[in-house]
């Protein structure tokens, strides 16, 4: 390629000139597919963009007033005006940002603020705040194990949990996907005095399934391995103090390390885990994610901790939510649509659709009809599947989830999914 003033570095003879190989070829397949797509006609569903946000549930997106039914917005807390007010506050008082890491200019007052609520919502010893979930991953996953021990994680384990794998020295073993026998196989399979960490998702996050912890949690323990769950998707809203799937299976105790994130239920942006270990401190000297990195700005924290603390009443918003997930899956299911799972397991409810192509029509045609879902393709999605991810936020009236059952059936029918 044409290269600028690199006529004197050249060597004299052009023979000994090696052909450069471009780099962004190997993109060429993903380029070539991304216009086919668009070629048909469709809007491209990975270039959205939210021009005015009204409401936890609202957008205007083309100009089009929308109703939002792909955030991970489950608690409906980015309005609330406690939340808002902690944010000015904080931006007023410390500034926009925190110029370095927690290790050594970067904690402010509300890290602590955070981590001390993070600690009286789970009712733990020990928080962590990571500057993101997949950040949370990444660290506790390749500090906690290292070379001669072993990760066991679940095919359908979400990317951060991969990477974090990826970045550590630990022997990877996958299992099925929630499969508690192939859990108790594999483990059975390693060295008993081997170091072993188990990690577990209590909702995953595609299909909206949840784990059978409880199960996994005993094979786990009966290996002599430690655990950690990402409850990213089910805090606020699972188990009788919102700290998620775990604590709903009655694990409390028993889990040694959960890993969440402050991007869905809380309303903002961060990562975190939390456990009782005496030594989990530790992890603060060791975890390159948590050192080599800026730490959260003072707003963002200070949303976080009003928020996680707001969560800790709110079981009326939680009601509703559910409330919400049983009409929509109950609605779905009878207009015939196939759904990720058989009952509605969680505030993720997906839709089967069987391509690329029906899944970008269906999706536009609910865009162009006012309604926003999540398109979920591969490798993100399990077994190859295009998947429309529908997640209800406890602010979503009941009206709004009429409305959007309506628009399902008429998107369904114009693209000939449902009859
Ligand atoms: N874990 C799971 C299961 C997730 O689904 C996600 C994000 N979708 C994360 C971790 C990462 O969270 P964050 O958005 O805070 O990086």
């Amino acid at each position: 390629t044409d290269g600028l003033n690199t006529a004197d570095a050249l060597p004299a003879n052009p023979a000994e000139v090696a052909p450069e190989t471009d780099l962004m070829s190997k993109f060429d397949a993903l380029i070539n597919e991304r216009e086919r797509l668009l070629a048909s006609g469709v809007t491209d569903p990975y270039a959205v963009v939210m021009e005015q946000v009204k409401s936890p549930t609202e957008a205007v997106i083309k100009g089009k007033d929308t109703i939002l039914l792909g955030t991970y917005n489950y608690m409906g807390m980015t309005f609330d005006p406690d939340v808002i007010q902690a944010g000015k506050d904080a931006l007023e008082k410390f500034g926009s940002g925190t110029n370095g890491s927690r290790m050594l200019n970067g904690t402010f007052h509300d890290h602590m603020e955070v981590e001390q609520a993070l600690r009286d919502f789970y009712g733990v010893t020990g928080a962590i705040v990571f500057s993101t979930g997949y950040m949370a991953n990444l660290g506790m996953i390749s500090t906690l194990v290292g070379k001669g021990e072993y990760v066991i994680l679940d095919a359908d384990s979400h990317a951060s949990i991969y990477d974090g794998c990826k970045q550590g020295n630990a022997e990877i073993v996958r299992f099925r996907h929630n499969s508690v026998e192939d859990l108790d196989k594999r483990l059975g399979r390693l060295p008993k005095e081997a170091g072993k960490l188990v990690v577990l998702e209590g909702v995953y996050s595609m299909l909206g399934d949840i784990a059978p912890l409880k199960e996994m949690v005993e094979v786990a323990k009966k290996h002599g391995a430690m655990v950690l769950s990402d409850e990213a998707h089910s805090m606020g809203f699972f188990g009788p103090n919102g700290r998620g799937v775990y604590e709903e299976q009655g694990l409390e105790g028993q889990v040694d390390f959960v890993v969440g994130t402050f991007s869905k239920s809380v309303g903002t942006v961060g990562g975190f885990c939390v456990s009782n270990h005496p030594k989990f401190e530790a992890i603060r000297l060791a975890c390159r994610p948590y050192i080599f990195t800026a730490s959260l700005p003072p707003s963002v924290v200070a949303t976080a901790a009003t928020s996680i603390r707001k969560l800790m009443h709110a079981h009326n918003k939680r009601a509703h939510l559910w409330e919400n997930a049983r009409t929509l899956h109950g609605g779905l299911k009878e207009m015939g649509f196939k759904l990720g799972t058989e009952n509605p397991d969680s505030a993720i409810i997906a839709v089967i659709l069987e391509d690329q192509v029906q899944g970008a029509m269906m999706w536009q045609a609910l865009l162009e009809g006012g309604l926003y879902v999540n398109l979920a393709r591969p490798p993100a999605t399990p077994a190859g599947t295009f998947l429309l991810r529908c997640s209800l936020c406890a602010e979503h009236t009941a009206e709004q989830i009429q409305r959007v059952l309506g628009m399902f059936k008429a998107a369904g029918q114009a693209v000939g999914v449902i009859g």
